[in-house]
């Protein structure tokens, strides 16, 4: 049991398992970079500690300095978050050596769960669908390669092992391309991740990507809570997510939430997870699982009314889950959009001070932010300023509050993803729902090039 939990983490989320937190009565520790000293959780945190200047490593993924930070502050857990030292197996053991609780799952989980060969395998053997590919990583031989690439079909992709953020993957439309494209994703894989270990899959063209959130006490119980479709993406970055997935029957969906149930017993699993499909031709194939908690959660927490976090800290106290399957009925229909200080079009980067920020609210409207004005975002970290989401009944009145919701953001200073979002939903494909993984670049591309004079 612990009372006061160390928050590893920045920006929204930062403030967001702050306030679950306190919801559950526990303290507070906030740790800040230079650059963050004046942000909102550390404000309102109960204890407050400054571990270092801007960059990343030397704060926020400095794993030795959490863990003093931890023991000097006297608190007795560690809330990652998401990004960072979320998905690091080795943080997760330290903070357990430490005699600390890390809130998440074993580092043995994250390990097998954070290599996406170890992973597939997993599933695979627990009976969750996989995309079709090679059995393990790649052998050294071209000839080898090339009878398994034969057996996989064109087009395929190369992934790596340890591959995340939408990296070291490589498409392969013909044999001709087949040994460069290996060896190039290795080169990058092991500059990249630190291991050359890559394998194949059938390279699915019109996808959508549908994830299944999942909760798993220690006591041998797991749910699922709904899936959430997050198909509008930009460099595998998801920008729009929501809930359900438009156009997909219920009892297929069912299916697999039952399925990633079942594989959360068979691998062990313990708190928040996110197991990650796509789907194609009424058909899901696992891709990767995130073992932390997601961006995108609220969307969930919508349409279930569970708080996600709040139970990531429950489970990691040693409770079992307070509610049973059948009490997971979700109703209506929850959409997200991501406001990153970017320009809205070109998505470069937009850090300087937040002159004006009135966040939207009214009916099934959430915001989830860190933003005040006068709030200066910093170019060290990710974008992500603020999530926007809305709840209805229906999708076409849940897209009508988002319109609303957007038109009356006031957000100035720095540029933001506001506008964007606002074209997308007006957007046909979007508006009727169902598009798959590329649907937002190729519209981007043809809205730029309407909008280039001739
Ligand atoms: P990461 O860990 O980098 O996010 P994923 O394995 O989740 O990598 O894949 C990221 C994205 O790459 C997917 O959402 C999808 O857009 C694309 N992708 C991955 N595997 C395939 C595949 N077999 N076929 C088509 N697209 C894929």
């Amino acid at each position: 049991m612990f009372d006061t939990v160390l928050i590893a983490n920045r920006g929204e989320i930062a403030l967001r398992i702050l306030r679950a937190c306190r919801s559950l009565s526990l303290k507070t520790v906030a740790v800040y970079s230079e650059a963050d000293a004046n942000l909102r959780h550390v404000a309102l945190a109960d204890t407050k500690l400054c571990i270092g200047p801007a960059p990343a490593a030397r704060s926020y993924l400095d794993q030795d300095l959490l863990i003093r930070a931890a023991q000097l502050t006297g608190a007795q857990a560690v809330h990652p978050g998401y990004g960072f030292l979320s998905e690091s197996a080795r943080f997760a053991r330290a903070v357990a050596d430490a005699g600390l609780v890390f809130i998440g799952p074993s580092a043995e989980s994250i390990g097998r769960m954070g290599d996406k060969i170890s992973a597939k395998r997993a599933m695979l053997a627990a009976g969750v669908p996989c995309v079709p590919g090679s059995e393990g990583a790649l052998p050294e031989g071209p000839g080898a390669i090339r009878r398994i690439a034969a057996s996989v079909g064109f087009p395929l992709i190369i992934k790596a092992a340890a591959g995340g953020g939408g990296r070291g993957m490589r498409v392969v439309r013909a044999e001709a391309q087949l040994e460069s494209a290996v060896a190039m994703t290795r080169e990058e894989a092991l500059r990249a991740f630190g291991s050359a270990e890559v394998y194949m899959e059938r390279f699915l063209e019109h996808p959508r990507h549908v994830e299944i959130q999942v909760l798993a006490d220690a006591h041998g119980k797991a749910v699922w809570l709904g899936e959430r479709d997050c198909s509008m993406q930009r460099r595998h970055q998801k920008v729009i997510e929501e809930s359900p997935a438009p156009g997909i029957a219920r009892e297929l969906v069912a299916a697999l939430g039952a399925q990633c149930v079942h594989a959360c017993r068979e691998i062990g699993y313990v708190g928040a997870g996110t197991f990650e499909f796509l789907y194609e031709g009424g058909e899901f194939f696992f891709i990767e699982m995130n073992t932390r908690v997601q961006v995108e959660h609220p969307v969930t927490e919508l349409v279930t009314a569970i708080d996600v976090v709040v139970e990531q800290l429950r489970i990691a106290q040693g409770h079992p889950l307070s509610f049973a399957q059948a009490e997971v009925q979700p109703r209506g229909h929850a959409i997200e959009c991501r406001i990153n200080a970017e320009h809205p079009w070109r998505f470069t980067p937009s850090p300087g001070t937040v002159t004006h920020w009135t966040p939207p609210a009214g009916p099934g409207v959430r915001v989830e932010s860190h933003l005040e004005d006068g709030y200066t975002v910093p170019p060290h970290y990710d974008s992500l300023v603020a999530k926007i989401l809305v709840h209805a009944r229906t999708r076409g009145e849940a897209l009508a509050r988002m319109r609303v919701a957007l038109d009356e953001t006031v957000l100035e200073g720095v540029e933001t993803t506001v506008a964007l979002q606002r074209a997308i939903m007006d957007e046909p494909g979007f508006v009727e729902g169902g598009t798959d993984i590329h649907h937002l670049e190729h519209w981007l591309a043809a809205a730029n090039k309407a909008s280039t004079p001739s």
